[in-house]
């Protein structure tokens, strides 16, 4: 299976994940209708910190990230709310020792460790 096939289905998932949701009165807790898309730019900046990300102030959907930050970013998101909680999985990099949310990443973003070795 290819990289797009693993994370069409991952992503395939999600969205059936988000679907089954239900509040506490037992309604769709997501109004899945009003979803979106948005698309972020980067330009690469080897001054920016690892895993962090700078706005253009002028441009609300760019940033600045260093390199080797945005080699480890997922390239394609799956938000269903503003917190990021439904799909966050925080794991502890068993090579630098850093809390990463993996639902972000594909690798550390800090020492560029995979996740599964
Ligand atoms: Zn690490």
């Amino acid at each position: 299976m290819s990289d797009r096939d693993l994370l069409n289905q991952q992503l395939n998932q999600k969205w059936k994940q988000l679907q089954r949701e239900t509040n506490s009165i037992g309604q769709a807790h997501y109004n899945l209708d009003h979803s979106f898309e948005v698309k972020i730019s980067f330009k690469l900046d080897k001054s920016v910190s690892i895993g962090a990300f700078i706005p253009n102030k002028e441009n609300p959907n760019e940033y600045k990230a260093h390199p080797q930050t945005l080699r480890a970013l997922k390239k394609d998101l799956f938000v269903a709310d503003n917190k990021c909680e439904l799909f966050s999985k925080i794991i502890r990099c068993h090579s630098c020792n850093t809390e990463i949310d993996t639902q972000f990443w594909i690798h550390c973003p800090f020492c560029e460790t995979s996740f599964n070795s």
